[in-house]
């Protein structure tokens, strides 16, 4: 990956943080996104240190179409032409039924989940689309295959994010950009505690009893799409954790 640009979306924590780390080590330079500055400045100084590669930090919130819009208007001033974006930031927030939600949960859910991955890749793929190559890859869930009690709108979001890079490799089929869409079963980061509104113990249940993948997993199979030849492109990926066979069969041992 080396002279490559990645940008991370949501790199402050788990798989996005993962993703930094692991591109990092394959030699790759970073363009960092997230809403926690302090945290970004922290992820960007280590990896600096320990790789010796360009680390970019942008605070973004990706529901924010003009500060998404800015920030890729900074990166293109500096010439920095992204070789690979990663759509990771998302979030679920709670496990209500339907009839119960929250209307502030979904509309959280579906402006980060869904319209923020547009406005992201609206910005970044003209300049991809014109060179002639480039890796989209989306971080969408199981959850947007198969639907679980209390998962409605988080489903949903997911199933739209599978469906929007379906319609995408359509739409720049000829063009040399790639396409992969990666669904992730049950990985143990701050995930939980966030659908959880911060309720700790509530989120540690969810990881108890088996053995729950961990952010490298995932960001081992963006690495892996991202590095194929570019006769290669790896269109989809669903992983999980041996346990785990379906989005509500997991095999626990409590
Ligand atoms: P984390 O909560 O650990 O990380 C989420 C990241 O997204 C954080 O870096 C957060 O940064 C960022 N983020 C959230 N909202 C915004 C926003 N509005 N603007 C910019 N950044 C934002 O969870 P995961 O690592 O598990 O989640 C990453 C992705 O993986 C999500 O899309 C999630 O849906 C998906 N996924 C997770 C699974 C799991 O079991 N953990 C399973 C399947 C899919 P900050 O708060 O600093 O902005």
């Amino acid at each position: 990956m080396k002279n490559s640009i990645v940008v991370i979306t949501g790199a402050s924590s788990g798989i996005g943080l993962a993703c930094a780390d692991v591109f990092a080590h394959a030699g790759a330079d970073l363009v960092l996104w997230a809403r926690r500055a302090d945290r970004l400045t922290e992820v960007a100084e280590g990896l600096r240190t320990t790789h010796g590669i360009t680390v970019t930090t942008q605070v973004v919130d990706v529901r924010d179409k003009d500060a998404v819009a800015a920030a890729v208007a900074a990166l293109r001033a500096e010439e920095q032409a992204p070789d690979v974006l990663i759509n990771n930031a998302g979030l679920s927030r709670g496990l209500d039924p339907l009839h119960e939600g929250l209307h502030s949960d979904w509309e959280e859910m579906i402006d980060t989940n869904i319209k923020g991955l547009l406005y992201v890749t609206r910005q970044f793929l003209p300049n991809m689309v014109a060179r002639g190559r480039g890796t989209v890859i989306n971080i969408a869930s199981i959850a947007g295959r198969q639907a679980y009690r209390g998962g409605n709108v988080y489903s949903a979001t997911k199933a739209a994010v599978k469906m929007l890079s379906d319609s995408l490799q359509i739409d720049v089929n000829g063009t040399g950009v790639r396409v992969c869409n990666i669904d992730p079963g049950l990985v143990e980061t701050e995930f939980s505690d966030i659908r959880f509104h911060g309720d700790s113990q509530r989120a540690a249940t969810v990881y108890k009893g088996y053995e729950p993948l961990t952010g490298h997993d995932i960001a081992e199979c963006a690495l892996f799409a991202a590095g194929r030849p570019q006769r290669v492109s790896v269109q989809d990926i669903l992983i999980t954790p041996t346990a785990q066979a379906t989005t509500t069969l997991v095999h626990k041992e409590l």
